[in-house]
């Protein structure tokens, strides 16, 4: 894997609730808070979390289907965050995504070998000979015969309409694609042939993956790199086996603890969180994680923790497990004191 492709610094994003007319302060939804990571040309980093914690926001910030509050996203130094629409054209054919549910995302009234052209067809005229030898390879490639092409996607399976989807995306080239829960909708064994499909594809070509999931088997199986999310932001950002073999935040020992464990040998770490993920429209103070954590101590309630890089190569945002030294270890006095009185 070479340099970084993707760089996210900073990214936030927050939803003012209402326009505030007459109040003196809008609530405002913090999807999003303070994410950074990066992605190399051929990498697939998952973004796991609960629902809710800010993780398809990211991948409509990556898209800019949303603008960010604040925060830059750079492809080959170019900040695609603060683009004009005019300029911002050129760099999404960079970056394709893959939704979910693939019959919502697909053009009913459009053929396969349609669906799979339209983006080319955005940019450069196309002869009929040259629409249906690219929409033939582009079957192929995704593991479809190219008889289908005349097919509407209500006449595949859902297995062959993700395979679509995808095939759309690879349409353009991209460098990077993005994947928010590309296979939750799929049966297990439909899941785990298109997961086989993009590990085949970024294999033959090199192709980078942002797979956005709920699911940590699926993670487990096809990423190289995992960030962990809660509530807007990123808890651990880990190699995946790493990540698996040796939970560091809290959250994550939890969250790897309650998922469904396969192997009967595997031993399950310890009881799972209790409790709700809280509000983004009035997060807790402090480390949001506190209200549900075993571990939290008198500065989590205080002191937003910072994400520290760890030894092994980690980064982990918690203040028992991975302390800041660039911050005193005790709260300060007025903290202190704030914490007596409430
Ligand atoms: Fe738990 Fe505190 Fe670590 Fe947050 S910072 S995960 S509350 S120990």
């Amino acid at each position: 894997m070479s340099g970084p492709l993707l760089k996210v610094e900073n990214l936030t994003k927050h939803y003012p609730l209402g326009a505030g007319f007459l109040k003196k302060t809008i609530p405002v939804v913090r999807a999003v808070a303070d994410v950074s990571f990066s992605v190399a040309a051929g990498e697939t980093l998952c973004i796991v979390g609960e629902s809710g914690c800010g993780k398809s926001t990211v991948a409509r910030l990556l898209m800019r289907l949303v603008k960010p509050t604040s925060g830059r996203v750079l492809i080959d130094e170019t900040d695609i965050a603060v683009l004009k629409a005019h300029e911002l054209r050129a760099w999404r054919r960079r970056m394709q995504m893959v939704f979910q549910d693939p019959y919502s995302s697909l053009n009913p009234r459009l053929t396969a070998g349609q669906i799979i052209t339209e983006p080319v067809e955005n940019w450069e005229r196309l002869s009929r000979k040259q629409r249906k030898a690219l929409a033939a390879e582009l079957l192929r490639k995704v593991g479809m015969s190219p008889q289908m092409m005349d097919r509407l996607p209500s006449e595949l399976s859902g297995g062959q309409r993700q395979r679509l989807g995808i095939a759309r995306a690879l349409a353009l080239n991209p460098s990077l694609i993005i994947a928010d829960e590309a296979v939750s909708a799929l049966d297990v064994s439909v899941q785990a042939q298109i997961l086989n499909l993009l590990l085949d594809l970024q294999q033959q070509i090199g192709i980078a993956f942002i797979f956005i999931s709920h699911d940590l088997s699926v993670v487990e199986h096809i990423g190289h790199r995992v960030a962990v999310m809660y509530l807007g932001r990123i808890v651990e950002l880990a190699a995946c086996e790493a990540l698996f073999a040796n939970p560091v935040h809290p959250y994550t020992e939890a969250l790897i603890a309650a998922a469904p464990v396969p192997d009967p040998t595997r031993v399950r770490l310890e009881a799972p969180v209790q409790g709700e993920v809280p509000s983004p429209i009035n997060p807790p103070s402090g480390c949001a994680f506190h209200p549900r954590c075993p571990h939290a101590v008198n500065r989590c309630r205080i002191d937003v923790p910072r994400l520290v890089p760890m030894a092994d190569g980690r980064a982990v945002a918690c203040h028992v497990r991975a302390p800041d030294t660039d911050f005193p270890a005790q709260p300060s006095a007025t903290a202190t004191r704030s914490l007596t009185a409430g």
